[in-house]
């Protein structure tokens, strides 16, 4: 497992039965990768999927995603899946476009949304299933 994918997971909180359903339909793939995730969108998860190896941060509005920007800036994150609600005001808004910001200074592939969370994964699948064919 020490090559698996380090994976970000973030959800606001009208998107995290969006991002529970996600992660069971890519459950194969995100059980062959390492999760990290605020705390209550992990929490969510890992209530619905207890096998995948998931770390719990901090909930967002207290750090958590300031957290997984610091890892992003030390090289720790592969791939940032950022469920963002657009029509409600949060109070730690500059977290999440700070955290949006290191994704793109480092390069990182994010999605902000569905549709693009699905490409994004099957393209991880694809690069893995390739790699383990190589
Ligand atoms: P949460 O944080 O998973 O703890 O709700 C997400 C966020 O609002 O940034």
């Amino acid at each position: 497992m020490s090559d698996a994918l380090t994976i970000a997971l973030v959800a606001h909180d009208q998107k995290k039965d969006d991002m529970v359903a996600f992660a069971r339909r890519h459950t194969e793939l995100l059980s062959r990768c390492r999760l990290v995730a605020t705390g209550t969108t992990g929490g969510r998860i890992a209530e619905a999927l207890p096998t995948l190896d998931l770390t719990r941060l901090r909930s967002g509005p207290l750090g958590g995603d300031q957290q997984i920007g610091a890892m992003i800036a030390e090289g720790g994150i592969d791939a940032l899946v950022f469920f963002v609600d657009p029509l409600t005001p949060m109070p730690h808004d500059v977290d999440v476009k700070a955290l949006m910001r290191l994704a793109i200074v480092y390069d990182i592939p994010m999605a902000l949304n569905g549709a693009t969370a699905e490409i994004l994964l099957n393209a991880l699948l694809a690069q893995h299933t390739e790699k383990a064919h190589a």
